[in-house]
């Protein structure tokens, strides 16, 4: 089982093809949803059944709570520098 290696970490390329078409195409994941439904579920110790993430456009578009499965991987995250 290696399906840790799809997961849309930040900084992975993936294609969105979840419910709104007109904004079906490349998108840059940012990370965790951080939308306040989603910190309010936090807050309350509450976490949805699926993860929901934000992404970024190179046009700049922005979307968020995208779900998991409205996304696909194209380019996994590369490494991080830290260290
Ligand atoms: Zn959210």
């Amino acid at each position: 089982m290696t399906d840790s290696v799809k997961r849309p970490f930040a900084g992975a390329i993936v294609e969105y093809h979840g419910s709104i078409p007109s904004l079906h195409g490349r998108y840059r994941t940012d990370g965790p949803c951080h939308c306040r439904h989603c910190l309010r579920e936090w807050d309350e110790g509450i976490f949805g059944t699926e993860a929901r993430f934000e992404l970024a456009s190179a046009d700049g578009v922005h979307l968020e709570h995208v779900r998991e499965s409205s996304i696909t991987v194209i380019e996994p995250a590369p490494p991080t520098a830290s260290g």
